[in-house]
């Protein structure tokens, strides 16, 4: 299938066509013209007021993974310890990621239908003391949204580890208040709330975060160092995609327009109505409760009577494309897409209706 009737996969979402016609566009070149630095800076600011923080922002090229791995790579030297925070498939991936590089990574483990516990996380960091934590906003394959970054930040000041988030599939579609989360390198990619290609992605990166990156000294393609005064110095590593950065600006003065609250208050309506029909229908949710589900992605049980093939192949004959899964929880729980361009009630009533036939 190259494109979906009704498209509700949680990423790549589908791509408003205001965002498709900018690549009609014939751009000059990236690294030479002071247009593109007045654009990457005038998205700089959009991305701190959108997610609440005075942090630097970098922006990159590459979808999302790009960055995780950066945030590991340009933070740890091998043998160097991280606890990475998990209640999920993305959470527990940075600990293999971290090992992948020669840290030496612990994992704070909690079932992928809940969310993590604080004090848990206390006490393993005290214990532990990692030079880094990370966590996971949005656990995108679990459909869960942690409610507690505040506190797990908290706990990153007092044993004196750096704070890195992954808020890919969150920013924009949930209120998410980075300085207040004191988190130190956050990570947002494009292709989720943001509805743009995956080509993309965006990082905060606080001072403490930056001494960090100065002393690993890390070079390679994701190295952040070279990013820090790229408005400034009119210099980047490499040459920049202008199409995916004015998309991104259109991405963000449309979340402006609409308000971060209206936005919010979108996802969270998609979410609210599609739980509402899945338990109409007789889905079962597959987070524990629904206080912690994420307005952007909603994971439902694959229905007992079929196999997530079987399921799968009926929604697509009817024009609907979910998500399927991952890991442990492929073939046992499906998603449904409901961000960015994608947190539209009505497209979720007509996903849900097409289920519903199925069921029946
Ligand atoms: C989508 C996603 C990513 C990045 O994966 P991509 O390869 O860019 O799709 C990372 N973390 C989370 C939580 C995500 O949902």
């Amino acid at each position: 299938m190259e494109k979906y009737e009704i498209g509700l996969i949680p990423g790549p979402v589908k791509i408003p066509e205001e965002i498709r016609r900018v690549w009609l566009n014939d751009f000059a070149s990236s690294d030479l013209e002071d247009e593109f630095f007045a654009l990457y800076h005038e998205n700089q600011v959009l991305i701190q007021k959108l997610l609440r923080t005075k942090n630097n922002v970098v922006i990159t090229s590459g979808e999302a993974m790009s960055i995780l791995w950066a945030s590991l790579k340009c933070t740890l030297k091998p043998g160097e310890k991280i606890l990475a925070v998990s209640s999920g498939l993305f959470g527990s991936g940075f600990a293999d990621m971290a090992r992948a590089i020669g840290a030496y990574a612990e994992t704070c483990e909690f079932p992928y239908d809940e969310v993590p516990e604080p004090e848990k996380v206390y006490e393993h960091a005290k214990k532990f003391r990692p030079k880094v934590i990370t966590a996971v906003h949005c656990e995108t394959p679990s459909g869960t949204l942690t409610p507690c970054l505040a506190e797990i930040g908290k706990i990153a000041r007092e044993v004196e580890a750096l704070f890195v988030v992954d808020f890919v599939s969150s920013a924009g579609g949930v209120e998410l208040d980075v300085d207040a989360c004191k988190i130190d390198i956050g990570l947002l990619g494009s292709q989720k709330v943001l509805s743009l290609t995956p080509s993309i992605s965006i990082s905060t990166i606080s001072p403490h975060a930056w001494q960090i990156i100065n002393d690993v000294n890390y070079s390679g393609y994701e190295a952040f160092a070279d990013w820090r005064e790229v408005p400034e110095k009119k210099f980047m590593p490499y040459t920049h995609d202008w199409h995916s950065m004015k998309a991104l600006n259109i991405s963000l003065e449309n979340i402006m327009n609409e308000g971060i609250d209206g936005a919010c208050a979108r996802h969270s309506e998609a979410a609210k109505l599609c739980r509402d029909l899945g338990r109409e229908i007789g889905l079962e949710l597959f987070p524990k409760s629904e206080e912690i589900c994420s307005p952007t992605v909603t994971a439902f049980y694959v229905p007992e009577k079929f196999t997530w093939e079987n399921f799968n192949e009926r929604l697509r004959a009817r024009g609907l494309a979910v998500g399927g899964n991952y890991g442990s929880l492929a073939g046992k729980v499906f998603r449904i897409g409901h961000m960015g361009s994608q947190a539209d009630s009505d497209l979720v009533r007509r996903g849900m209706k097409i289920i519903r036939e199925v069921l029946a």
